[in-house]
């Protein structure tokens, strides 16, 4: 039982929750062990018990439980353990805690232990992890749906181990100043006061590794974050004993330059091995999520050679049969790849190392051989050396066969060995509790645990129309009420008039059809597409019986300037006298602003340029809590979208054409009107057209139909059952026949 057993195992100590622990009363003393293990923020039973300690302090720290904890005086803590609610509710959520992590019935105990073993787990290779606002190394899709997957593995029982970086400062935060223009800042993220815990060994030193970045040897550090039954080791070089340079190698995510990328996926794949060798953990699979993690193949290479004293292409095969990978971007451009000179500079001494030559070595991440000075592709070594690879929607799967069909030459594009797994999202983390409480009465108590059974999703018809309008209403209305307060906080920091300011308390109206539009603005997602034709979009949120509303979050990239512009171009139309109660522009969006949106909105719209969206993810979250999809057919939604036979959607909304064309003006003329016509003549009518108890039935019977067509495909249980048994079990054949190429 490697997983457990590292956290008895006397080899290695974790001082900081007995720390905490020795702070609370002796009554409260579990609170410590639950604000170290993110299980909590997926109960939220869990979550209020640290919530009504002090809920003011609770949104200060970001909602971080050991900053809580810290922060709250001995006497109000006592004060508590006096509250037998508060103290019954404590021994509920500890019994629940110390049930969940026996483990003694999951889903793998009971269909797939013979193939899955504790002792050799999964390990889960990802550049970052999106748990919880509160532990920010995540900067968007990728991140969160890294952070869902780890948290359906520990549900269902997978052993599996993730392995990332721990960025000092995380991604960059936004600010918008007075014209609009987004402005990056960084913030340092107080490690030692976040609920992660620094592995230390029997002698009371750090477990750290080594590594050559370059012509130094650098030094991280590897901390353990506890998400359920699941381990997170993070790696961190920020170590009085490093070069000041190499400190920084993890102060951001994505930030800097080739360089700085380089370094860093230097340190996650070959670093990340070389922890998990620390800790004495052997994989039994390498689960490359997306090809940032690519290096460990080289690294896992390296030490089964040491091992078994075996040339480079005898253990590749080795490697290969235990190595999966993720690709997850259709755009070329997304795709890491390094020049031959950088790779000379970071690996010259590393290829030695493997008894390859330069050319053999630069070989395993071309797209074509025989050129001296074709880049090194992160994604080309990652095909080359795993068994199975996936694209993460049924059309990705497909663009991806296309794009990579140069590395199997002699192959027809069908015949690429690169098949899909459908991304999904955790549901729990995901369901508004208003509605998770319904959905326990109707559906069953164990409907989080059961997501990915459509039969159960079909009881959602036995609730009936009203109390579900009525719970959506009232998170809308909490949506709204966040929107006015963070909009509120931007204009007062921007210096915006007084008028501007005291106006926010007439920002978006509860009882108008409300739009979510929140992701990263980047130009394929055209987050400006509804602005194409300014007056027709006025006239339709401006409509007198039937008006619209809209609420905006999202960062570009800081090197994005066109991004940027969009953003700008949103937030000038904010300014519109006419619509400006009518939209608004969230600042800084995260994982919790994503919460508040996907749990109120009405609709949720997601218009990129086809085929460039891999899945996206935010759109199921919205599913989960009975929102509606208006989403061009791309991604996830060409798999959940339904029409009759009119082509009129029964479960949300389909913009444009399902057709890819490079012209991309057209698209967006075709796509734009398309947007216009829905809104005006299909969504709005059905939206207000209300019984005489006010429901929009025929807006309901669609919330309906989205929980039970969309929820039980698009959730992390079913994605995770797809991987144990596809990719996973070593039974699973699904071979990558790619011969690697020799030189
Ligand atoms: C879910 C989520 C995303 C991913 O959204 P898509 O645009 O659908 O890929 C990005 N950021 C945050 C904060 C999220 O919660």
């Amino acid at each position: 039982m490697t997983q457990v057993s590292l956290s008895t195992n006397k080899n290695f100590q974790f001082p900081e929750a007995e720390k905490l622990r020795l702070r609370l009363p002796t009554s409260l003393h579990r609170l410590a062990d639950l604000a170290y293990n993110y299980w909590w923020s997926w109960h939220s039973e869990a979550v209020a018990l640290f919530s009504t300690l002090d809920p003011i302090a609770w949104d200060r720290y970001a909602h971080n439980p050991v900053m809580l904890l810290e922060s709250i005086g001995f006497d109000r803590l006592t004060q508590m353990t006096c509250d037998p609610q508060y103290m019954d509710n404590y021994d509920q959520v500890v019994r629940k805690f110390d049930t969940y992590l026996a483990g003694d019935r999951t889903w793998v105990k009971q269909n797939l232990s013979a193939n899955l073993s504790p002792e050799h787990p999964i390990a889960y290779f990802c550049a970052e992890f999106g748990l919880h606002e509160s532990l920010p190394v995540y900067s968007g899709g990728l991140g969160i749906l890294a952070g869902d997957h780890l948290k359906s593995a520990s549900d269902l029982g997978i052993p599996l181990v993730g392995v990332g970086l721990l960025y000092r400062q995380g991604y960059f935060r936004q600010r918008l100043n007075r014209s609009g223009w987004q402005e990056d800042y960084y913030v340092n993220a107080p490690f030692e006061q976040m609920p992660i815990e620094r592995i230390l060994q029997a002698d009371g030193e750090g477990v750290t590794v080594e590594m050559r970045v370059r012509d130094r040897m650098v030094k991280a550090q590897v901390w353990r974050v506890r998400v359920g039954r699941i381990q997170l080791y993070l790696l961190d070089t920020d170590l009085q004993d490093n070069d000041p340079i190499d400190r920084w190698l993890t102060g951001h995510l994505y930030g800097g330059n080739q360089e700085t990328r380089i370094a860093q996926e230097v340190l996650l794949g070959i670093g990340g091995v070389r922890a998990l060798a620390a800790l004495g953990i052997e994989p039994s699979v390498n689960h490359l999520n997306e090809g940032h993690a690519a290096f460990c193949l080289l690294e896992a290479c390296r030490q089964e050679m040491l091992k078994t004293g075996k040339s480079f292409y005898d253990v590749e095969k080795t490697v290969r049969d235990k190595s999966v990978f993720t690709t997850h971007t259709p755009v070329p451009a997304g795709h890491d790849v390094f020049s031959a000179d950088l790779m000379d500079s970071f690996f010259a001494h590393y290829w030695q190392g493997l008894d390859l030559s330069r050319e053999q070595f630069l070989a395993l991440g071309a797209r074509r051989l025989g050129d001296p000075w074709e880049p090194f592709g992160m994604t080309v070594l990652a095909l080359r050396i795993s068994r199975a690879a996936n694209g993460v929607s049924e059309l990705h799967g497909e663009v991806s066969r296309k794009m990579w069909t140069v590395l199997y030459p002699g192959r027809s594009e069908e015949a690429v060995p690169i098949g899909y797994i459908t991304n999904g999202v955790h549901a729990e983390t995901w369901t508004a509790p208003l509605m998770a409480d319904l959905y326990s009465t109707y559906l069953g108590k164990d409907w989080a645990d059961r997501a990915y059974d459509p039969d159960l999703w079909k009881k959602i018809d036995d609730i009936p129309d009203a109390e579900l309008w009525k719970r959506h209403q009232i998170l809308k209305e909490r949506l709204i009420a966040h929107t006015r307060s963070r909009v509120r906080a931007s204009r007062e920091a921007r210096g915006e008039e007084w008028d501007v300011i005291n106006s926010t308390g007439q920002l978006l109206d509860p009882k108008v059809l409300t739009i979510g539009f929140a992701r990263r603005f980047s130009p394929y997602k055209r987050g400006d597409l509804l602005l194409r034709d300014a007056q027709r979009a006025l006239n339709i949120f401006t409509h007198a019986d039937r008006p619209v509303q809209i609420i905006f979050s999202g960062k570009a990239h800081p090197a994005d300037e066109e991004g940027k512009r969009i953003i700008q171009r949103l937030m000038e139309w904010c300014r519109n006298h006419e619509i400006r109660d009518r939209v608004a522009f969230i600042e800084d969006y995260d994982i919790y602003t994503a919460r508040k949106l996907v749990h109120g909105v009405d609709i949720w719209l997601n218009n990129p340029r086809r085929p460039l969206e891999a899945s996206g993810t935010s759109g199921q979250k919205v599913c989960m809590n009975g929102g509606l999809n208006c989403s061009v057919l791309d991604g996830w939604w060409c798999e959940g979208y339904q029409a009759d036979s009119n082509g009129v959607g029964l479960n949300g909304w389909a913009i444009g054409e399902n057709a890819n064309t490079s012209d991309t003006t057209l698209q967006d003329q075709i796509d734009s009107g398309s947007l216009y016509h829905l809104l005006e003549s299909v969504i709005t009518p059905v939206y207000y057209d209300r019984g005489s108890d006010g429901v929009p039935s025929g807006w309901v019977k669609m919330m309906k139909a989205s929980l039970k067509t969309n929820c039980p495909a698009f959730n992390t249980h079913r994605m995770l059952m797809d991987y144990a048994t596809q990719l996973y079990a070593p039974q699973s054949q699904a071979k990558v026949e790619l011969s690697l190429a020799k030189v």
